[in-house]
């Protein structure tokens, strides 16, 4: 098994990135947003307790989200894993080492896609008008970034020391040009 987390601030374009390399590559992916936004339209007791934390722009709990991993890897065994939207915090991140050292996974890659603060704005406050999420509102938004730059960023610094690969790209860029890039360094 391997593993590669996609990481970088909102609005940076991993999701989309995340769709390609699915397709491009053939691996499982599982976006933590993107399940609990379908735990929210589903109304299920998850998605109750989840939704209001998501549109203050807060974590869910870290109880909450292993779980979710836990069952994600044990119905995907074997296979190449993308993580989006997780590890989010430190914790998280030692959390995965160990369940990853259990499963044997034997390499893990980040995909570090990095782009101003600024930009992230810009780009979520034009999805707002596109996709309506409730937390793409601009208090909202800053929030979120907050706690990416405060919580989620030093997840590199700790991987690194941990002797994984970051793989850094530029998050300014066509879509395809960006994909091509990535699909390049992980050959690497
Ligand atoms: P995303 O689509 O990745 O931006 O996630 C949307 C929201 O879901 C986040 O703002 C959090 O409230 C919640 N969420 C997603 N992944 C995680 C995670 N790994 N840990 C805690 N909360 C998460």
């Amino acid at each position: 098994m391997e593993a590669i987390i996609i990481f970088g601030p909102q609005g940076c374009g991993k999701g989309t990135q995340a769709e390609l390399l699915v397709k491009n590559l053939g691996i499982k992916h599982i976006s933590t947003g993107q399940l609990l936004r379908d735990e929210i339209s589903k109304e299920t007791d998850l998605g109750k307790i989840a939704g209001e934390i998501i549109n203050k722009g807060g974590l869910v709990s870290d109880e909450i989200i292993l779980g979710i991993i836990k069952d994600f890897l044990e119905k995907n065994r074997g296979n190449t894993i993308l993580f989006d939207g997780f590890p989010r915090n430190i914790n998280q991140s030692i959390e995965l080492l160990n369940i990853l050292d259990e499963t044997g996974a034997k390499k893990i890659k980040v995909i570090n896609i990095d782009i101003p603060r600024e930009e992230s704005m810009t780009r979520l406050l034009k999805r707002a008008q596109i996709e309506k999420r409730e937390d793409d509102n601009e208090e909202t938004i800053n929030k979120r970034l907050d706690i990416y730059y405060e919580q989620t960023q030093p997840i590199l610094n700790f991987f690194k020391q941990e002797g994984i690969k970051i793989i850094d790209i530029n998050g300014i860029g066509s879509i395809e040009s960006i994909q091509e890039t990535i699909l390049n360094k992980l050959k690497e």
